[in-house]
């Protein structure tokens, strides 16, 4: 029998009261109702960055889909978010290089070409067209990550444990107006069980095991894409998929990824 993915799941709470009014015995995620996510909003030109953000970044857009990139999904999506609005402004020139750059505090976004792999894992094959449910983003950085999985995904929870980043994510993601894009304060290896049951959970930031949160967070059917460090000292990018047997990793291909901390600072 093959797992169908998650889409919408139909009893999401409201945003302002993410917790609220669930009670009872959760329906498997396999069986609700998928949903299109909703149209991309326009967004605002830039201005003032020197540069036809439009045209660099459908080169950006073209380069992912040579380098592998097929979902349709996907691409659209990166086409979509502005990435040099997430990075300094002494760093806008290579904004649509694939290259990881700082936002502060130690921390970089992943280049656009982990994100885009990152994203395509997540939404899988059966994902693709209709999009995902609820996902779940371990490290909000600058909130790059999270614009993109809110071009794909109906409700998407980001956390980050960096008051000085969660609060620069808040800055840049707010001219967006991306209503069902929820960034949170707070430790990510506890997951946000308020959310849960997850379609996907994304983590920007590797540790040497997987959270037991994390697992219990996702829904049946659900997939979850993570860095993990590996035995030669390096990290590993790891699928999990959950299954109503039990959970399915795959190891992939060697990234890098900043580290993932407990606590909040
Ligand atoms: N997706 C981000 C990438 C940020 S880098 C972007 O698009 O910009 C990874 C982030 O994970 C860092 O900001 C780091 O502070 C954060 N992080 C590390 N451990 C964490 C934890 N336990 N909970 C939440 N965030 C964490």
């Amino acid at each position: 029998m093959t797992e169908r993915r998650p889409g919408f799941p139909s009893w999401i709470a409201s945003s302002a009261n993410p917790g609220a009014s669930r009670s009872g015995a959760k329906p498997a995620a396999r069986n609700l109702v998928g949903q299109a996510p909703r149209a991309p909003m326009p967004l605002p030109m830039p201005i003032g960055v020197g540069m036809d953000s439009v045209a660099v970044r459908s080169r950006m857009v073209q380069r992912l889909a040579q380098g592998g990139v097929t979902s349709q999904a996907v691409l659209q999506a990166m086409a979509s978010v502005e990435r040099h609005h997430f990075v300094d402004s002494a760093l806008v020139n290579q904004a649509y290089e694939d290259t990881s750059l700082p936002i502060g505090l130690g921390q970089t976004i992943s280049k656009p070409s982990v994100v885009a792999r990152m994203t395509a894992l997540l939404l899988g094959a059966e994902c693709a067209r209709a999009g995902l449910g609820r996902v779940l983003e371990i490290g909000t950085g600058c909130g790059y990550q999270a614009a993109v999985l809110g071009r794909v995904a109906q409700e998407v929870y980001s956390i980050e444990r960096l008051r000085g980043l969660h609060e620069k994510a808040r800055t840049n993601l707010r001219p967006l107006r991306l209503a069902h894009v929820h960034l949170l304060f707070g430790d990510g290896m506890l997951g946000y069980a308020q959310g849960a049951p997850y379609a996907g959970i994304l983590a920007a930031a590797g540790g040497d095991a997987i959270p037991d949160a994390w697992c219990e967070q996702l829904a049946v059917g659900g997939r979850l894409v993570a860095p993990m460090g590996n035995a030669t000292g390096g990290q590993s990018l790891l699928v999990i998929d959950k299954t109503s047997y039990g959970l399915k990793r795959t190891v992939l291909e060697a990234v890098n990824f900043v580290p993932l901390k407990s606590g909040i600072a």
